[in-house]
């Protein structure tokens, strides 16, 4: 971890400011990004998107046919390797070697290499009002942290790697924007820099749950700390971030405190639920998905025409992200944190839209509960009216 900033890195950081705008007649923004998308069917360890339409990608497909102004951002890993995010093996208790081996079971390389399956590459690029963009190169790294890929490789090392993805995308024929999610979270100053060597035009490193909203609201939880957590921010020359700021565990009021303060509510997903040793709490699944189709709702009833949905690549590539045309920050600066609290895990009753079960599951709040109505539709396509 960083203490002092060095020269370069001061000078780096000049120009660091929040962002504030959207199309013309809105006064805030909505958009969706889903992580750790690959190839992975039923047949494999777990599904994350080989299934194609029969598994996690319909779901989203479903959420997208409900809500036409809906815009997707899918972070694909061109060669995933990471089976479990848990350190497990028994290298883990010896000093130097653990740090220099892979401390969990990795599916070797090309397994999942997105040029191998071509029909999940296919599938990607029909997927409507969808962006795709990078997340990472294998989704790993050796010792205990092993789902963050860019640690402490030098800015060479991570360009290598960057353009190593990138190469991969373009010889799948893989439709993609020039977008960043670091596996892991964190993007330290050489994984920023290296964006830069490679084209790549926007991060979105900062994930913050917990803050209060404000618009001056800075992230202090995964990834960068101190930077806006509800606007687009230029971090270093050409790059912007745009903060995660709402997930599975996140009240509806969150996200109406965001759009009423005129700040981009910045919802994430990951594809799967349960991966072997973790289950992801934003992981895409009926009941995620069914609270999103009903706040989608109430965001279409509240706030009407005067919500920007969009994509993140859209902002952070818009006139304004590329001007200098902004509010000056004192004192402001990037920070890389290496560690992520977890978020609270409140646990309300829930009627659950498809099987009419009541539910307990840690999220939302007393809204989730007054939600009684029926379904309208089946959360599923299939099986039913
Ligand atoms: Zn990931």
């Amino acid at each position: 971890m960083r203490v002092t900033p060095k020269v370069e890195e001061a000078a780096w950081t000049v120009g660091l400011v929040p962002i504030h705008w959207y199309c013309p007649g809105k006064s805030a923004a909505v958009v969706m990004s889903v992580d750790d998308i690959f190839p992975g069917t039923s047949q494999s360890a777990y599904e994350a998107g080989g299934d194609r339409e029969r598994g996690e990608l319909g779901r989203l497909l479903w959420l997208l046919e409900r809500h036409p102004q809906l815009q997707l951002t899918l972070f694909v890993t061109p060669d995933w390797r990471r089976i479990s995010p848990v350190a497990d093996r028994l290298w883990r208790h010896v000093p130097w070697l653990r740090d220099r081996v892979y401390l969990s079971k990795v599916l070797p390389k090309g397994t999942m290499d997105i040029r191998n399956h071509p029909e999940f590459v296919a599938f990607l690029n029909t997927m409507p009002r969808t962006e795709i963009a990078i997340h990472g190169l294998h989704h790993i790294h050796q010792g205990h942290s092993v789902s963050v890929e860019f640690q402490h490789q030098e800015r060479a090392a991570c360009a290598g790697m960057l353009a190593e993805a990138i190469r991969i995308f373009e010889e799948s024929g893989l439709r993609h924007v020039r977008g960043l999610q670091p596996p892991g979270w964190d993007c330290g100053l050489a994984l920023q820099q290296a964006c830069r060597d490679v084209g790549i035009q926007w991060v979105t490193s900062a994930r913050d749950i917990q803050t209060p909203v404000s618009k001056d609201a800075k992230t202090a939880m995964s990834g960068l700390s101190g930077v806006s957590m509800l606007f687009p921010e230029r971090i270093a020359p050409n790059l912007v971030h745009i903060s995660t700021n709402f997930q599975a565990t996140s009240a509806p009021e969150r996200a109406f405190d965001i759009l009423d303060a005129g700040g981009i509510l910045s919802i994430k997903a990951h594809i799967s639920k349960n991966v072997p040793g973790h289950t992801h709490l934003d992981g895409v699944d009926d009941l995620y998905m069914n609270y999103l189709d009903r706040l989608f709702d109430d965001i279409e009833q509240r706030y009407g025409d005067a919500i920007d949905w969009t994509t993140l690549d859209r902002l952070a590539t818009s006139p304004s992200a590329s001007s200098p045309t902004l509010l000056p920050e004192e004192g402001h600066h990037a920070t890389h944190r290496l560690s992520s609290r977890i978020a609270e895990d409140r646990r309300v009753k829930f009627f659950h839209r498809k099987t009419g079960a009541r539910v307990d599951l840690p999220l939302f709040s007393a809204w989730a509960a007054k939600q009684s109505k029926p379904s309208r539709r089946p959360l599923r396509r299939q099986g039913s009216t």
